[in-house]
């Protein structure tokens, strides 16, 4: 029987509440698909600064590394607001996505049918499926690259640089071929390349790397073309490869077209089988404790790591089809609609397991 170790970052607000059903659900999944999960806990955020001086104590870090994959609900809130930069809970999402080395950021924008109303698009352009994944690269370009402030002709300038290693362009291309080739085999490269260096850099490596793999059908999009074809015309789309600054705009555009944000999973991935899975919201303090939180985002992230860390393919699809049937008749209240079953989070959860059963 195969084991896996997870690691469960809960967080602060509705953290705790979505991951415990989200860990309800990988329990029934696991019975049915027979292997076993171990759970270990691990601090993160505020409550790791409540408890231990620290968004990131390195215990959390060596637990992290120590297990097959991560499970994170989120992190933050009002009462550490006032605390400087690198105190904030939000320095200790970014201190463990460096420090478990995850380059390659997976952010899925899928419309679940019974959810279409939701959508800010149109049926006639939605059409009959929306499935898009968008490859973000996490640890390069302008976000890591030099910057500051200089006198330039008599006043102050400030810059950026955007960077990228061949080697870096490579490793985030293979996981969007890979991904491209596990899924519909179409690969959408952006950039700018009629105007960045860095962006010219990026397509002649993705070209190059396209040699191995002929059965995708690769093709080039300018990120402005980019964000415009996505609400125009979004079925062309499968896998989507890009920069950092480029995909934090485009997968926060792509997953809007989904239309509700406790729907969208997403998944960090490293050099290794090791990734980090966490839904895309925040830790919504406005409702935590409440029992009304959608735990599905999370429960989806469950799918993710079950797909891409855990090889269970099986076990995540059969996840996918059991919130697609709950969800024909039972919502919690941030996608309620009339007609339908209102339920709170855990009694989300236990229809999720009920309908894997
Ligand atoms: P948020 O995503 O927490 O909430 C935005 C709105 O969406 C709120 O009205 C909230 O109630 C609702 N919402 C979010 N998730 C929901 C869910 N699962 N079910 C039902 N409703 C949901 O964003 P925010 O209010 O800007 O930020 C709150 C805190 O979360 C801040 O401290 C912020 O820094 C932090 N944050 C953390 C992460 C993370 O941990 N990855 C991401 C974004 C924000």
């Amino acid at each position: 029987m195969n084991k896996y170790n997870i690691c469960l970052l809960k967080g602060d607000g509705i953290g705790p509440e979505i991951v415990n059903e989200a860990v309800k659900v990988l329990d029934c999944v696991a019975d049915k698909y027979g292997f076993q999960v171990n759970y270990d806990e691990a601090l993160l955020g505020g409550s790791a600064i409540d408890a231990k001086g620290t968004p990131l104590p390195q215990e959390t870090i060596d637990k992290c590394k120590a297990s097959d994959s991560v499970l994170l609900g989120a992190v933050g809130g009002p009462k550490w607001d006032k605390l400087p930069g690198k105190e904030r809970p939000e320095a200790g999402l970014l201190g463990i996505r460096g420090a478990l080395g995850l380059f390659a950021n997976l952010r899925p924008a899928v419309i679940f049918e019974p959810l279409k109303s939701a959508s800010p698009l149109k049926d006639e352009i939605i059409g009959d499926k929306l499935d898009v994944m968008v490859v973000r690269e996490l640890t390069g370009g302008i976000y890591f690259g030099e910057r500051g402030r200089r006198e330039a002709d008599g006043e102050v300038e400030a810059y950026d640089t955007e960077q990228y290693k061949v080697s870096e362009i490579k490793r985030i291309a293979k996981v969007a071929f890979e991904m491209a080739m596990k899924r519909n085999k179409k690969l959408t490269s952006v950039d700018k390349a009629n105007v960045l260096e860095a962006s010219r850099l990026w397509r002649e490596t993705v070209i190059e790397m396209s040699k191995d793999y002929p059965e995708v059908e690769l093709n080039h999009l300018y990120v402005d073309n980019t964000a415009m074809q996505l609400v125009i015309n979004p079925g062309q789309f499968d896998v989507i490869l890009t920069n950092n600054i480029f995909g934090d705009i485009l997968s926060d555009e792509a997953s809007m077209i989904s239309g509700s944000i406790g729907m969208l999973a997403s998944a960090s991935l490293s050099d290794s089988s090791l990734g980090l899975y966490e839904p895309i919201h925040g830790s919504a303090p406005d409702i935590a404790g409440q029992n009304i939180a959608n735990p599905l985002a999370t429960i989806l992230s469950v799918a993710m790591m079950l797909k891409y860390s855990l090889n269970e393919p099986k076990a995540a699809e059969a996840i996918e089809n059991a919130v697609n049937k709950v969800l024909a008749e039972n919502r919690t209240p941030d996608i309620y609609e009339e007609g339908k079953n209102k339920v709170t989070c855990s009694e989300m959860g236990d229809l999720v397991c009920k309908a894997l059963a």
